[in-house]
C-alpha cells in the first residue's frame, strides 16, 4: 500500500478573490455562484500524483488585508500556502506582497512553498493587474505563479496539485544543503 502523505495548506489572500469558490471548485467540482464571506473553512482531499498519495487537508480563510496578524496556526504545522489574488484588482494584489511578507517573517526560512495565483482570468475587460506582474513577483521568491479562474476545473485542479510539487521541491532544496 502507498504511504500517504499529509499536507496542510493554507489559502490566504483578501477578501472577495475566490479563496472560497478555488477550494470548493477543487474538492467538490463545482462552481459557486454568489458572495458567501467565508469564516474559516477547511477541507480534505486525496490527491495522487504519480506513484504517491497525499491527505490535503486545505484551509480556507477569511480573507487579509495588509493590517491583518496572521495566527499562529496559519505558519506553525502548514507546509505550504496558496496565495490568491483577483486580476480585477490592483488592491488584492499589494495585499499578497504584504502578506507574504508576514509568512516570510513568521517561518524564518528563505524559502517557503507558495503558489501565487491571479484569479478571475475569465474576467479579461476588467483586468487591473496583468500575467507578467503576478509573474515577476512569484519569481522573486522562488514560487510559481498562476492565472486561473474558479469557474474552471481543470485549471484548479492544477493549482492544488502544484503546491504539492512545491512542498516537495523546497523539502528537498533544504535536504540537500
Ligand atoms: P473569497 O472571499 O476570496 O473566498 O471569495 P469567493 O470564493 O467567496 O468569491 C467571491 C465572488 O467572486 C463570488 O461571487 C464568486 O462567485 C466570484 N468568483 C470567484 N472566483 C471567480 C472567478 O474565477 N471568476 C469569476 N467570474 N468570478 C469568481
Amino acid at each position: 500500500m502507498p504511504l500517504v502523505r499529509y499536507r496542510k495548506v493554507v489559502i490566504l489572500g483578501y477578501r472577495s478573490v475566490g479563496k472560497t469558490s478555488l477550494a470548493h471548485q477543487f474538492v467538490e467540482g463545482e462552481f459557486l455562484e454568489g458572495y458567501d464571506p467565508t469564516v474559516e473553512n477547511t477541507y480534505s482531499k486525496i490527491v495522487t500524483l504519480g506513484k504517491d498519495e497525499f491527505h490535503l487537508h486545505l484551509v480556507d480563510t477569511a480573507g487579509q488585508d495588509e493590517y491583518s496578524i496572521l495566527p499562529y496556526s496559519f505558519i506553525i504545522g502548514v507546509h505550504g500556502y496558496v496565495l490568491v489574488y483577483s486580476v480585477t484588482s490592483q488592491h488584492s494584489f499589494q495585499v499578497i506582497e504584504s502578506l507574504y511578507q508576514k509568512l516570510h517573517e513568521g517561518h524564518g526560512k528563505t524559502r517557503l512553498p507558495v503558489v501565487l495565483v491571479g484569479n478571475k482570468a475569465d474576467l479579461s475587460p476588467a483586468r487591473e493587474v496583468q500575467a507578467v506582474e503576478g509573474k515577476k513577483l512569484a519569481e522573486s521568491w522562488g514560487a510559481t505563479f498562476m492565472e486561473s479562474s474558479a469557474r474552471e476545473n481543470q485549471l484548479t485542479q492544477g493549482i492544488f496539485t502544484k503546491v504539492i510539487q512545491e512542498i516537495a521541491r523546497v523539502e528537498n532544496s533544504y535536504g540537500q544543503e
